[in-house]
Parts: structure tokens; C-alpha cells; sequence
């Protein structure tokens, strides 16, 4: 097969904001249920293994008009809460049984509590992630964050969740993350055969599909972008980092490479790849679960770093690690986490001496012109000071 039609199919359940493909997923059979969750972890893997179906919830893109939303929130915080209020509003939610919340700023934790009191009949649930990462002291209160939540899937299950059916969904998540990180080395080796458009997309369809039909889409998509014959240009390497949370349009990652950059890693939708390798697949899977969190995740500005000297290094290491020349700051307006940690990046940039830009946008950014011209700037100004 050819990847076409592969990126025609995510780019049909991006465009959806009805969520018609979940839908669909629920009505198929009598008992069904549907979990959403906000940007940029939670565990999949209990959510799966309670039948239910993982949904990532990421705002209205800049498809959605945001009339009721706004009501709701000052003018100046982004805009993801608010698309995403919007979306509940309109209906377009209205299948979705149980709503998570990450804790990575608080205006998650307020929209948390707004959801239970517009919706209190749907579950609902805080999901506070440790920021103290020993195993006496994160470790053993993360556990028990993950044994409330599993208490709270086996209400929606009305049933329990036993030790074996985690320990399944834990395999499959391997598998599927596995093959997220091949995706992510065969653009950070070869950009021209898996342009950044299409990985995002791909990763996207991740937030809607079943994991398993996640994984079988991925395989095809390895197979056939492996095997097409592309042009290659002599575009400068970048990685994108800062949008973690709200996501950027498609049109401004379609911007960045045809100014002249390969995105050859970026932060979009994190929760793909959260753990760095295999959780394992044997003993105590909720332990399985908290020891990978808490020692071999991932890093982003809404995670905490308690040694000043390691602040920001795994930006360095992600720009050794994919062979990048530079770095683009793309952080929404108003994100605390993001804007927060951006001058300490940048200093760790500076000291590395890695070029680097940065400018912000909103889901619904409109205007790509101003961002295509930076971009082409720091492509070209890349390129020279290679040369030189
Ligand atoms: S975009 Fe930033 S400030 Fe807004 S909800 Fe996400 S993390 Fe919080």
C-alpha cells in the first residue's frame, strides 16, 4: 500500500471534530466505553485494559469556532480550554463517559473542576502525576494515584480490572510505542521519506484509534514510506519543541517544511511516546507502570527537574540524538509551562551553541506568512553558518 490513502484516513479523523470513528467504536457493542483525557500523559494502558477506549481530547483545532467557550474564560490564557468546553458544549462530547485531566497547569485544574459541576454526570478525575521522583515518595503516592483511578474504570466498568488484562495492555502499548519510535528514527534518518505533515497526522489517528488498529496503521505506514521514492531536498534539520499541550495547526507544521526546515523531532502528543522503552511485562503492572513514569519517561517544560545542572538538557540531547542543526521554540500564547522554561532553553542553547528561534501561536493561528519567513530565515542562516 501506498502512504496516500493512509494520510487521507488520519486526515479524515483529524478533520472530524464530531469524533464519528469513536462514536461509531462505542455503538458497535452493547457496554462500551469511552475515556477522554487532555494532553500530555495519562495511562492508556488501565484505560485499555478496562475495554474502554482511550480518546485524546485536544481542542477544536482551528476548524471550531469558539462562541460558548470564551464565556467561560479571561482573554488572556490559550485556547485549548476553551475549544475544549466549546466541544462538550456543542454536544460533540456527549459519548464520551469519563473525562481525565493531567496535572500540568492550572488552567487544566480548573477546567477539571468546571467539568464536574457543567457535567456532573460524567466521571471526571484530577490526574495528579508525581513531581518528586524517588520510589519511597512519588513512586508510592503514584500508585495509589493509579489504584484510584483503577477503582474509577471499574465503576465505569462495572466490573474489576484484573492484574493480567493490564499487564495484556501494557504489551500492547509496548508494541505500539516501538513503533512510534521507528516512525520517529526513519524521519529523524531519512526527513524527505516521512515529511512531518504526514508523522503528525499518523500520530494523531493515535488519539482516536484503538491501539491495536493504531499499531497496524503504523506498520503500513513504516512499510510504505520505506518503499516511495521521494525528492530529497536540501532542507536545514530542526527540532520543534513546546507544543506539548496545545497543538499547533496543521498548516503552520506544513509552513515550517516548506520554508525550508526537516522537523526531524518535535513534542507533539507526547503521551505516544512517553515511556522511553518497554514498560515491563511481568509482576505488579500498576508498579510496572509508576516505576517507568517516574524513571524512564519522558521530559517536557510541565515536568519537573530538580537538579538546576540537568535543566533543559534533554532538549541538547534530542538535538545530538536526531543529528538537528537548530531548534524552533513553537509555544502556544499564554502557556505558563511552556514560556516559563523558554529563557531557561534558551540558555542551555546558547551554552551548547545550538541556533535556536521562537515565536508563538494559537490553535487557530490563521497567518502563516510571518512564520514561514522566519523559518526560511533560519533555515537559510543555518545553512551559512554550517558553511562557514
Ligand atoms: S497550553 Fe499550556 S497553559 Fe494552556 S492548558 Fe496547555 S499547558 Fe496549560
Amino acid at each position: 500500500m501506498a502512504t496516500e490513502p493512509l494520510i487521507a484516513f488520519c486526515q479524515s479523523l483529524f478533520d472530524d471534530l464530531d469524533f464519528a470513528y469513536a462514536r461509531q467504536w462505542k455503538a458497535a457493542s452493547r457496554g462500551r466505553r469511552v475515556v477522554g483525557y487532555m494532553p500530555f500523559y495519562v495511562p492508556r494502558e488501565l484505560i485499555h485494559a478496562a475495554g474502554a477506549l482511550p480518546l485524546g481530547v485536544l481542542g477544536g483545532g482551528d476548524q471550531l469556532e469558539v462562541i460558548q467557550g470564551d464565556a467561560y474564560y479571561q482573554s488572556y490564557i490559550c485556547r485549548i480550554p476553551r475549544s475544549t468546553i466549546e466541544l462538550a458544549l456543542s454536544g460533540r462530547l456527549d459519548f464520551v463517559d469519563a473525562m481525565l485531566f493531567p496535572s500540568i497547569c492550572d488552567v487544566i485544574r480548573n477546567l477539571s473542576g468546571m467539568w464536574k459541576l457543567m457535567f456532573p454526570k460524567v466521571k471526571s478525575r484530577y490526574f495528579d502525576l508525581p513531581q518528586n521522583y524517588r520510589d519511597d515518595v512519588g513512586g508510592a503516592f503514584y500508585i495509589e494515584e493509579l489504584h484510584e483511578l483503577k477503582r474509577m474504570l471499574e465503576e465505569l466498568k462495572e466490573g474489576e480490572i484484573g492484574a493480567e488484562e493490564i499487564r495484556a495492555s501494557i504489551a500492547l502499548y509496548n508494541e505500539n510505542r516501538r513503533l512510534v519510535r521507528a516512525v520517529y528514527a526513519l524521519r529523524a534518518k531519512e526527513p524527505w521519506k516521512a515529511p512531518s505533515a504526514e508523522v503528525y497526522l499518523l500520530m494523531r489517528a493515535g488519539m482516536i484509534l484503538p491501539v491495536e488498529e493504531h499499531s497496524r496503521l503504523l506498520r503500513e505506514y513504516l512499510e510504505a514510506a520505506g518503499a516511495e521514492d521521494r525528492p530529497r531536498r536540501d532542507n536545514s534539520r530542526v527540532v520543534v519543541v513546546g507544543a506539548f499541550c496545545e497543538q499547533p495547526p496543521l498548516n503552520l507544521i506544513k509552513s515550517i517544511e516548506l520554508s525550508g526546515c526537516y522537523i526531524v523531532d518535535d513534542d507533539f502528543m507526547l503521551v505516544n511516546r512517553w515511556e522511553k522503552a518497554d514498560v515491563p511485562e511481568e509482576g505488579d503492572p500498576l508498579y510496572a507502570l509508576a516505576l517507568s513514569y517516574l524513571h524512564n519517561s519522558g521530559d517536557t517544560s510541565a515536568k519537573y527537574e530538580p537538579d538546576p545542572e540537568k535543566k533543559g538538557l534533554y532538549l541538547v540531547e534530542a538535538v545530538k540524538r536526531s543529528g538537528a542543526e537548530g531548534v524552533i521554540m513553537a509555544m502556544p500564547s499564554f502557556c505558563d509551562p511552556a514560556l516559563l522554561e523558554r529563557p531557561m532553553l534558551q540558555a542551555v542553547l546558547a551554552r551548547h551553541g545550538i541556533p535556536y528561534i521562537a515565536f508563538k501561536y494559537a490553535e487557530n493561528s490563521g497567518q502563516m506568512q510571518p512564520i514561514r519567513e522566519q523559518a526560511g530565515t533560519f533555515a537559510d542562516s543555518i545553512k551559512l553558518w554550517s558553511e562557514g
